[in-house]
């Protein structure tokens, strides 16, 4: 699956919980900027490799 923001084609790593919208499959790097937002919970997918949010804990 790709990322589904607009001329990203990297590989959706991460299902973000929007509250306010469709959940949504994006790659990494667009997870750590919409994941900022208040309410939305990045959920990452089991079987795209461990470790690929945890450069904020
Ligand atoms: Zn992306």
């Amino acid at each position: 699956m790709e990322c589904a923001e607009p001329d990203c084609t990297r590989s959706a790593a991460v299902e973000l919980h929007i509250p306010w919208a469709e959940n949504r499959h994006v790659c990494a790097a667009h997870a750590r900027v919409l994941g900022q937002q208040d309410g939305v919970v990045a959920d990452p997918h089991p079987e795209s490799g461990p470790d690929l949010l945890e450069d904020s804990s």
